[in-house]
């Protein structure tokens, strides 16, 4: 432990190049942002100093036995600045600020999410990346005020403390050495209580995963059948206990020493303040060093210098904290996806290959091995195979989501990785067996954005493909019914078929050169399966087909179907000659018929 938490401490130096990389980068989203902050610290800092000025003004003034009119007329000076002072910083906290803290947020969140997409989906799989993008999606944009904050806080403390520090050792310098020597102390408490807070922070994050995990199983539609008709309930339950006694055992391992040391923090507070004031007499009293008007002036700018010290210190002691955050922002923001595009523009499709391609995962294990394919212009055909056999990897290989770790993908002849990426990915149209419906309408859920005018006529069309024109009539406002209830009681949940349906559409509107179909049936009944089909076939005519299924009945009419074993291909043919070869292809097309008949 004490070997980790030596590799957290950030040396100043570090601490201050994450702190200038937030605020370089703040400064780039927002520079009104960055003014407005340091003109508000600078106002906070005058009012300060003007306050502590104008308190020994009036006890110099009644010392002097100076007209009672000439410290009224100062009083009315000082509020009235004090007023302007106030009210500017009122005005801009309360109009610009709240709106500019939005600019740097929503500019952030942009500036995590293009990153993110520019990321291979490999490093997902990666936890430690998958914990900290997390992290920094979540609360990057809170954070980056909070330091902000932090930097202004020191600014104006800095400015103000300074001043009001001159005046304390001008009245005396044992006093002053006391109230450094106190507060010193009382820093040291502060910063090993952010520091096990800290390590309570990140060694929690595991069970809030477990947790947060959990409830979302609870409230998310998906699971609510699954939940209602098994045990898993019980199990996940088990799950929550488990990540609350973790947290239990944590706050025990960490609390108890943060409240020791916040009760030993408290004591040298009180030893400060009181003595201070026993010192201050001694020296009015005793030494007679120290008027009246300095024992005033002393116990208010002692205050100050204290808090300003304090504030200085737990500043310091923040921004070395939020450091760490940073550093996880950097690295994230510094990592670059390993699926690197070339220059190559694809041209007109002509085929696409694979050529003895092996693959493994994040985890090492290979699951596909020497796979061998080709399909050219104009042709359709299938991957077939038991769950588990490898099929959906192939796709995302061929989407290069990732790259293969033998062999190599072509396309028209040319390896993939030579072609830009985003217009290599355009060439295949793809409908995943996990498609996700977002919170959008019908039409924006089929053109996967925007949806022009000019596009509307399209997107029915593909919806006609589809076989969704039934379900499309009955929706409340046809293309322009809100999917999903995310965002709206009116909103409409569609079926797992009729999901899949508008999945299908994505594909058949956006008529890539090369349209992958995965599992394109499996949520629909055997005559809406049939008549899907049917649709698919007429829409794709002419078109580049790969059809991905474990049920044979769609994928019987491909001019080759691959059968796929353990990552391997282990048949391959047209439906006929496979069932004449009467090997695991037939087998299992004879399995699934018999299912039918029966
Ligand atoms: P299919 O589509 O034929 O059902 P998949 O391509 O999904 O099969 O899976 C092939 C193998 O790869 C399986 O053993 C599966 O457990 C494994 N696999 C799939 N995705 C991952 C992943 N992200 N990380 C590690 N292994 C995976």
């Amino acid at each position: 432990m004490a070997e980790t938490e030596k590799k957290k401490r950030q040396k100043p130096g570090r601490v201050l190049a994450n702190t200038l990389y937030l605020l370089g980068m703040a400064w780039k989203i927002s520079p009104r942002f960055f003014f407005g902050y340091i003109f508000d610290a600078l106002v906070l800092s005058a009012w300060s100093i003007l306050d502590a000025w104008y308190f020994k003004r009036v006890f110099d003034l009644l010392d002097m036995g100076a007209p009672v009119s000439e410290i009224l007329w100062m009083l009315l000076a000082v509020a009235l600045t004090t007023t302007l002072l106030l009210l500017s910083n009122t005005v801009y906290w309360w109009t610009e600020n709240e709106k500019q803290k939005l600019v740097i947020k929503c500019g952030l969140q942009l500036k995590l999410f293009d990153h993110a997409l520019s990321l291979d989906i490999g490093k997902y799989e990666i936890p430690e990346f998958y914990n900290d993008f997390i992290w920094a999606v979540r609360t990057a944009d809170v954070k980056v005020c909070e330091i902000l904050k932090v930097v202004r806080n020191l600014i104006r403390r800095v400015s103000s403390g300074a001043a009001v520090f001159g005046i304390l050792v001008s009245l005396d310098l044992f006093t002053a050495a006391f109230i450094l020597v106190l507060t010193a102390s009382g820093a040291v408490c502060s910063t090993y209580i952010n520091k096990k807070c800290y390590a309570y922070d990140m060694e929690s994050r595991r069970s809030e995963r477990v947790a947060s995990y959990v409830s979302r199983v609870h409230y998310l539609a998906d699971y609510a059948k699954e939940l209602r008709i098994s045990e898993a309930g019980k199990v996940l339950e088990k799950l929550y206990d488990e990540s609350t006694e973790e947290r239990r055992g944590l706050i025990r391992k960490y609390f108890g020493k943060v409240q020791t040391c916040g009760a030993f923090w408290n004591v040298i507070g009180a030893v400060k303040d009181n003595g201070l004031i026993l010192i201050l007499l001694y020296k009015m009293m005793v030494e007679k060093t120290v008027l009246l008007g300095g024992f005033a002036l002393g116990v208010t700018s002692s205050w100050r210098v204290s808090s300003a010290l304090q504030e200085i210190i737990t500043a310091a002691t923040e921004l070395a904290k939020h450091s760490l955050y940073i550093e996880k922002l950097r690295t994230f923001f510094d990592t670059k996806t390993s699926i690197e595009g070339g220059t190559k523009m694809p041209e007109r499709f002509e085929s696409l290959e694979c050529k003895n391609i092996s693959f493994a995962y994040e985890n090492g294990v290979e699951v596909l091995h020497d796979v061998s394919l080709k399909i050219t212009a104009g042709e359709k055909i299938a991957i077939v195979g038991y769950n588990g056999a490898g099929k959906t990897t192939l796709i995302k290989l061929l989407m290069r989501f990732y790259d293969v770790t033998g062999g190599e993908i072509l396309l028209n002849g040319i390896n993939i990785k030579e072609y830009d990426l985003d217009a290599y990915r355009k060439v295949i149209g793809a409908v995943f067996q996990d498609y996700k419906i977002f919170a959008a309408t019908v039409a924006e859920n089929v053109a996967c954005g925007l949806c022009s005018d000019d596009a509307r006529e399209g997107v029915t069309a593909a919806l006609d493909a589809a076989s969704f024109t039934d379900k499309l009539q009955k929706l409340p406002d046809g293309l322009d019914t809100h999917l999903t209830r995310e965002f709206s009681d009116k909103g409409t949940n569609l079926s797992g078929g009729e999901s899949q349906k508008i999945a299908i559409a994505r594909a058949l509107y956006k008529r890539a050169p090369v349209t992958v179909m995965d599992e394109p049936s499996s949520a629909l009944d055997p005559v809406a399966e049939y008549e899907l089909n049917r649709h698919i076939e007429n829409a794709l005519t002419d078109q580049t087909v790969i059809f991905i299924s474990h049920r044979l009945s769609t994928t019987r009419g491909a001019a080759r179907i691959y059968m796929f074993e353990h990552g391997r291909i282990i048949e391959d043919g047209s439906h006929d000659a496979l069932i004449a070869q009467n090997g695991k292809y037939a087998a299992m097309f004879n399995l699934q018929a018999s299912k039918y008949r029966t």
